[in-house]
């Protein structure tokens, strides 16, 4: 049978507990999940790729279906290259749904075989995005609730 495989791409800077609660819940719809970290070009990366990368393997080592790449090429070229047909995606408040339904169109329109689902994390971690982490973290705050415990040590060695 064909394993059902959805790729969840993003920036990861860092990986967050809501980033983390969604991954949870697709680990239990697929087959395998492949969190594809990217050096998004409209922002400049606060963790190296490889940072994202360890941090991301660390936190969810312990879910058996879950893998973590690093990617820099055309989203839906890498998630063909993984033989994956869903690209799965975040959903947290109205705001970032144009720019999700944008981006949906566009790949579909590259690639209209891969399918993009969009799911929503637990209430409890819908304000949680990885900038703010960066900006709390940066002027002194805690962000002990936002991100597991190893993500807080590499970030505050970061600094
Ligand atoms: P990108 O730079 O591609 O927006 P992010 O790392 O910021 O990547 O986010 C990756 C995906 O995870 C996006 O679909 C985003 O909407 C979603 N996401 C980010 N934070 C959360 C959260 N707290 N709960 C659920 N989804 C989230």
């Amino acid at each position: 049978m064909t394993q059902r495989i959805a790729i969840y791409p993003g920036s990861f800077d860092p990986i967050t507990n809501g980033h983390i609660d969604l991954i949870n819940r697709a680990s239990k719809l697929f087959d395998k999940v492949i969190v594809g970290i990217t050096q998004n070009s409209k922002k400049s990366a606060f963790l190296s790729i490889d940072d994202r990368l360890s941090i991301a393997s660390e936190t969810l080592g312990h879910i058996d279906n879950i893998e973590v790449m690093s990617f820099n090429t055309l989203l839906v070229d890498f998630a063909k290259a993984q033989n994956a047909q869903v690209i799965l995606r975040g959903l947290r408040a109205v705001s970032d749904f144009e720019y999700e339904f944008q981006l949906s169109g566009m790949n579909k329109h590259l690639n209209p075989s891969i399918e993009t689902l969009f799911m929503t994390p637990a209430e409890q971690y819908a304000n949680i995005s990885s900038s703010l982490v960066r900006e709390i973290l940066s002027l002194g705050g805690d962000v002990s609730h936002f991100v597991p415990k190893p993500v807080e040590t590499l970030l505050k060695k970061h600094l």
